[in-house]
């Protein structure tokens, strides 16, 4: 049911005066999700929130968790005359070691891009003497539909389509953080599309093991309200329990469907994640019968040289353990036009965000 501009407005007014009244003392939400991050600034809900609560991302910007290792794989990928990379077009500005896609697209190499990875198919039969290696990066929400072009290229016989597969569970990632003794989160916002798949099952242990308020949330200004609300709720009540905000999209059990043909393609694996290293079980590998679609399998390269960007303090800004106006480039150095971290191209990066949306509170002056 949608509400009226009325009805939403007054909603919009018990959550917030609800916030305040029940934001007695200093509390540290994370929103996990970089969509959340970019709904909370251009709806200024941090501005409507009392100075108690204060908000701060995580990694939940895949762009942003993936490590300069996976872009530097692709960019010597791209350096093949024998392969057409096919991405999102939001991996092309993130800087490698030495490169980037859109450096490499701009010297001749062939990469795409495409708003759904079956395009690659599409370009793999037009292309039957190139290789097509599809970039696939993203959380649970995304992942299906990379599994689901691997069955298709299957069942229609391509064998000149392979999959560089940099997806990541959330989990994992919100298992690490709460492992490091320096983060300190006194409630979650998850991210209601990725619950969408996976269901709220695998979050529980947040409230059961770590008796740590969690709301599944959606993403509307006056989703996020509620959900900061239902934190506020529970802490001041000393309640730890997960809560499903984002009921009208995510159903308990998920997407039983998606996760079965993820089943079927996929498997748990361990994985790198920029600032955190490598998380046990929290990315996803082609499983053995379809590994013939996997790039770095089929298309081995050697040895890939990487290094982070020197001074970019991206990793500490995914672990919540400073802001993004704390890192000396912000701003500075490193800006949308030249970004110097991913946290800063992505537009659901934090540093992406808080620099657009920042509005004067990232400033030196
Ligand atoms: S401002 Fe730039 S250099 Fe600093 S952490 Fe963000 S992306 Fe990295």
């Amino acid at each position: 049911m949608r509400l009226t501009t009325e009805e939403t407005a007054r909603a919009a007014r018990f959550f917030a005066e609800g916030i305040h009244r029940l934001a007695s003392r200093p509390v540290r939400l994370m929103e996990v999700c970089g969509t959340h991050t970019v709904s909370i600034f251009r709806a200024g809900i941090r501005q409507l929130l009392p100075p108690t609560v204060e908000l701060v991302s995580g990694p939940g910007c895949p762009v942003c968790v993936t490590p300069n290792e996976y872009l530097d794989t692709a960019i010597a990928y791209s350096r093949c005359s024998d392969i057409i990379i096919t991405t999102f077009g939001d991996m092309l500005k993130v800087p490698g070691s030495d490169s980037s896609l859109m450096a490499e697209k701009a010297k001749g190499a062939d990469i795409r891009i495409v708003y759904s990875p079956l395009e690659s198919l599409t370009i793999a039969r037009e292309n039957p003497n190139k290789k097509i290696v599809f970039l696939a990066v993203g959380f649970e929400t995304t992942a299906p539909t990379a599994a689901a072009t691997v069955l298709q290229a299957e069942q229609q016989g391509i064998t000149n389509f392979f999959v560089l597969s940099a997806h990541k569970l959330v989990p994992p990632a919100l298992k690490a953080i709460l492992a490091e003794p320096k983060t300190k989160v006194d409630g979650f916002l998850l991210p209601g599309h990725t619950v969408t798949i996976s269901g709220l099952e695998p979050y529980y242990f947040v409230t059961q093991e770590h008796a740590i308020p969690a709301v599944v949330t959606g993403f509307e200004a006056l989703d996020i309200l509620q959900g900061v609300y239902l934190l506020l709720e529970q802490i001041s009540t000393g309640k730890a329990e997960l809560v499903n905000q984002y009921r009208r999209v995510v159903k308990p059990e998920g997407n039983p469907a998606a996760r079965r043909i993820l089943d079927k393609v996929y498997q748990p694996d361990n994985a790198v994640w920029r600032g955190f290293g490598v998380i046990a079980g929290s990315g996803l590998a082609l499983t053995a019968v379809y590994q013939r679609f996997d790039a770095k399998a089929a298309l081995p390269l050697g040895k890939v040289e990487s290094r982070e960007p020197a001074g970019c303090r991206c990793g500490e800004v995914l672990r919540g353990l400073i802001m993004p106006a704390d890192c000396p480039h912000f701003g500075l150095s490193c800006t949308p036009e030249q970004p110097v971290g991913a946290c800063m191209v992505s537009v659901e990066g934090a540093c992406a965000a808080w620099y657009k949306y920042g509005q004067g509170r990232w400033s030196y002056a």
